[in-house]
């Protein structure tokens, strides 16, 4: 029997948390997947250590300095990676004729070019990088039909309802008989910490997830329950769902990943321990099941699983997403860039936790919404929006 190639696959991020999480899937499946390019912001060491491991064609590193560092130890260990740097070089590896599949794991706004650079050369897309759906959602899925690209859901509650929607789903919900999307989340560590506290939370605080370790940004976007509203603005774009169509259901457990409630009644789940390398295996060997080094799911220590409706008071900026997914335009992408500032203020100590959302909102206001034709209409509002909000930052430390 004709053995299948291997996948050449390339991993933007890959020394954050889903980056690694990749790389220890990948490892366990050698005859499935090749790393062809790897890359990161600045870590010299991690990615060095990836090299010497997976032997990729290429590294990218986006600081140039930590590039030459690289550079001079992959030539002293005699590796044969190219090491590039820049933005240009990120969109390159993502674009590579060689490439199958891309694993778009960069946080934030910096993973928009080089994950739309994938979608135009029609690859298959693991998508961990919700800001890209978030800022420029029109443009990156009318990249992905353009092209063909097979686009797989990462973020656990998409992959859970990519698998509990019919396979092949076409983006017409009622046509499929779906009532509603049910979008679980863990309430993060601040579910019930008494209010008059949260005024003066630490980031270190606000990083200890209860279920989930991950980056920083994305786990102050946990404690915030913005993750939640950019994961419902994610949910829009992948699923063709409105903002009615998505319910939140706070689950603080996180074993049921997220639900898909169908007009019969029945209501499909996607259940596992608390673990990425389960969307990850999933998205990578699709339609196929490999092993994750997941453990098995033991129901019996679970024992109970809990369900409450979300609080849109503790938590404003899950209502300030519902507001931008409604406003449409270039509002998602205004309040996306306003909590970037704002969460690095934050995790810089420079404002409060709860000064989060007031930053949001005041830029939510500041700025008027336009329609998104292209690229560019997104990448100005982002700017504008970081620019405001950091203006607000300077008069909220005065
Ligand atoms: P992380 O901070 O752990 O890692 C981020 C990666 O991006 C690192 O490799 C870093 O070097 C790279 N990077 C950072 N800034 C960059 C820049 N300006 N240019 C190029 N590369 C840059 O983040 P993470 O937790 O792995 O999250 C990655 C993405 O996946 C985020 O969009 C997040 O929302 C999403 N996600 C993460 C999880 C999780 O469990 N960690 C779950 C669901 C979705
Ligand atoms: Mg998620």
């Amino acid at each position: 029997m004709q053995q299948t190639p291997a996948q050449q696959i390339t991993i933007l991020g890959s020394t954050g948390s889903i980056g690694t999480s990749t790389l220890d899937v990948v490892a366990r499946h050698p005859e499935k997947f090749k790393v062809v390019a790897l890359t990161a912001n600045s870590q010299v060491e991690l990615l060095f250590k990836q090299c010497r491991q997976f032997r990729p064609r290429y590294a990218v590193l986006l600081d140039e300095a930590s590039a030459a560092q690289l550079r001079s130890l992959v030539r002293e260990a005699g590796l044969g990676t190219e090491v590039l740097t820049g933005v240009t070089a990120l969109e390159q590896v993502a674009a590579l004729p060689e490439v199958d599949a891309v694993m778009a794991a960069i946080v934030g706004a910096a993973g928009l070019r080089p994950t739309l650079a994938a979608a135009h050369a029609g690859k298959k897309i693991l998508l961990a990088n919700k800001e890209t759906l978030v800022m420029a959602g029109n443009v990156f899925m009318d990249a992905v039909r353009a092209s063909g690209s097979a686009l797989l859901p990462i973020d656990s509650e998409h992959n859970a309802i990519f698998q509990a929607l019919p396979r092949g789903y076409d983006g017409n919900l009622a046509a499929n008989g779906v009532r509603r999307i049910l979008l679980t989340a863990s309430g993060g560590p601040f579910r019930n910490t008494p209010l008059s506290e949260l005024m003066s939370v630490t980031p270190e605080q606000a990083c200890a997830h209860p279920n989930w370790v991950m980056g920083r940004k994305i786990s102050v976007d946990s404690a915030s329950m913005m993750n939640k509203g950019l994961e419902v603005i994610e949910a829009h774009w992948l699923f063709n769902a409105g903002a009615d169509d998505i319910q939140v259901v706070v689950h603080p457990q996180s074993v049921i990943h997220s639900l898909v409630e169908y007009v019969d009644g029945s209501v499909l789940a996607q259940l596992g321990n608390p673990d990425m390398r389960t969307p990850i295996a999933y998205g990578l060997a699709y339609p196929e099941r490999i092993d994750s080094g997941v453990a098995a799911l033991d129901l019996f220590k679970v024992a109970t699983m809990n369900f409450v409706a979300p609080d849109f008071a503790r938590f404003p900026c899950l209502a300030l997403a519902y507001q931008a997914l409604r406003a449409a335009g270039t509002a998602p992408a205004v309040l996306n860039a306003a909590n970037e500032v704002a969460v690095a203020a934050f995790l810089d100590k420079q404002i409060s936790f709860l000064s989060i959302p007031r930053v949001i909102e005041t830029v939510l206001d500041a700025l008027p919404v336009s329609v998104v034709g292209c690229l560019d209409d997104v990448l100005v509002a982002d700017a504008e929006a970081r620019c405001t909000a950091q203006r607000q930052i300077q008069q909220l430390a005065k």
